[in-house]
């Protein structure tokens, strides 16, 4: 193995817009990520904030198995003596074996930003490699703004290195801290920063702004570059980070890198949603290798290519990261799609050539009214199951109620008083054995209807499955569509489900946006029940 990979999803990737990690998450996510494979795990800076301080402390405990946990700083402070320095003391007892300095390499951002003369900088960036390096650590340099700093001024961003060099450096990690530049550019002054400095490892660290950031990395690689900083899903401020996902699959998959095993390799689409659950983002679905339509194949030319020729469309096996191959729904799909959309999704019964012919009539009839299982497998499972000899759902909805009251009497509309919502249901519960059922009549209120439904929905189904509890409601999606159909459907509600293990979406349509809202969440407690019977 000549590639290490460095992980910096919970230091980079946790500036991106809309994140935020406790410690827990964080914990969660470094287990995660040394499950995954990764060599280094960069776990913020010790002192940042009291939860970065936290998570140090808790990792003391933790034993990973295969990675480093590494603790990030900058250099000392300008006319500071290194031994006294807040922030390297921090990093010299952090409890990490390796610490990684971020320092300027950018003669603008020296005079400009840090304020210090290019002398001082150069010291600053010694001292603490050196002060660092007697503590026992292994002490990478994160050479900030490096690319674009060679462009202004070739001959000091060298030095900045070397001043690293010279006092023990184990890596220099070039960055591309604002993420601009081309591939072309960034080959050209690696190979003369290789020239500079034969005996030091190097690493890239880049930046997505201009959308070449995995590339760029891969192509540093092939450079020779033997360090890869990246985050999990591209995480990270701005457009984000490289890519971790697409960087592992394709030193793998594509350049002959064994940088993590074929099993560890096969956990990458797990592990990325297991992140972005944790993140609290939404799965990227067009997301390379791990997103749900990577391997999502619509047309029906397509899908019966794909179903020939496996390889047919797709550049490499969804198994060997995870995925899997889909084929979507649809009235392009032919019945030929829609058979093995069936085996796909688990289903175990010896469909016929008229089942499935009368199959692929229903899916039609249901996109006329407004329904669309593209995006909706779990809603399109239970609409072959329900087919299916001998089925029985889990519940009924036998009758529901929604009110919708302002808690003030005033006519003025009063943006700050938001709809206070009550919903009544009356569900039919069939335990096994009971044909009759057990009727469950519940009331909740909500932030409106829709969330009314829901709560009083899992109140009756929670008498009877205690387990309800961990499905939670991850997205709620309307769309108003076109109502050219005879019947006139108007409203399409997509919701997506989760529990610890799944992830699931569910389609309604109706005129009435609260129907087609109770249509889609029926399909998503029915979908869960069936697998965790009570
Ligand atoms: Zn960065």
């Amino acid at each position: 193995m000549t590639v290490s990979l460095y992980d910096t999803t919970l230091r980079d990737g946790a500036q991106m817009e809309g994140i935020s990690l406790s410690v827990e998450d964080k914990l969660r996510i470094a287990h995660k990520l040394d499950e995954l494979g990764v060599h280094f795990i960069e776990g913020g800076f010790p002192a940042a904030n009291p939860k970065d301080i936290e998570f140090f402390q808790r990792m003391q405990d933790v034993k990973l198995g295969n990675a480093k946990l590494v603790a990030f700083g900058s250099t000392r402070r300008a006319g500071a003596d290194p031994a006294k320095d807040p922030t390297l003391n921090v990093l010299a007892t952090a409890g990490t074996d390796y610490v990684t300095i971020v320092g300027k390499a950018h003669d603008l951002h020296v005079r400009a930003v840090l304020e210090t003369s290019y002398e001082e900088n150069l010291a600053m960036l010694g001292d603490s490699v050196r002060f660092l390096k007697s503590k026992g650590k292994g002490v990478f340099l994160d050479a900030e703004h490096f690319f674009d700093g060679f462009l202004s001024d070739q001959d000091y961003a060298l030095s900045c290195l070397r001043s690293a060099v010279n006092n023990g450096v184990d890596g220099l990690v070039l960055c591309d801290t604002n993420g601009g530049t081309l591939t072309s550019t960034l080959l050209e002054t690696i190979e003369i920063v290789q020239h500079a400095f034969p005996n030091t490892p190097l690493g890239i660290h880049c930046h997505n702004d201009a959308d070449v950031a995995v590339a760029n990395s891969l192509a540093a690689v092939e450079y020779g570059v033997t360090q890869v900083q990246a985050c999990i899903n591209g995480y990270g401020e701005r457009c984000g980070n490289a890519n971790m996902a697409s960087v592992i699959a394709n030193l793998k998959l594509k350049m002959n890198e064994d940088v993590v095993t074929d099993h560890q390799l096969a956990n990458l689409t797990e592990i990325c949603h297991f992140v972005s659950e944790v993140a609290n983002m939404s799965p990227w679905p067009q997301q390379p290798y791990v997103g749900a339509s990577a391997f999502a194949h619509k047309a029906g030319y397509h899908t019966d290519g794909v179903i020939k020729v496996s390889n047919a469309y797709q550049h490499v096996e969804p198994d060997l990261v995870g995925n899997q191959r889909r084929m979507l729904v649809s009235e392009l799909g032919g019945s030929r799609g829609l058979l093995d959309k069936i085996a796909e999704i688990g289903i175990d019964y010896p469909v016929s050539r008229e089942e499935a012919r009368a199959l692929t009539e229903k899916v039609k009839d249901s996109e006329a009214r407004g329904y669309q299982y593209e995006g909706a497998d779990g809603s399109f499972e239970m609409l072959v199951r329900r087919t299916l000899p001998g089925y029985r759902p889990p519940f009924h909805l036998d009758d529901f109620w929604v009110v919708l009251r302002r808690s003030d009497k005033s006519i003025e509309v009063d943006d700050n008083k938001e709809m206070q919502a009550e919903a009544m249901v009356k569900l039919r519960i069939f335990a096994p054995g009971d044909p009759d059922g057990r009727v469950m009549q519940t009331a909740a209120d909500g932030d409106g209807p829709v969330n009314a439904l829901d709560a009083a929905v899992r109140k009756a189904l929670g008498e009877y499955h205690s387990g309800i509890g961990e499905v939670r409601l991850t997205d709620y999606k309307v769309r108003v569509v076109d109502s050219s159909a005879g019947t006139g459907a108007s409203v399409r509600v997509l919701v997506e489900c989760a529990d610890e293990v799944d992830r699931w979406q569910c389609v309604g349509a109706s005129t009435d946006i609260i129907e087609a809202s109770w249509l889609a969440l029926a399909d998503a407690y029915e979908w869960w029940m069936l697998r965790h019977p009570a």
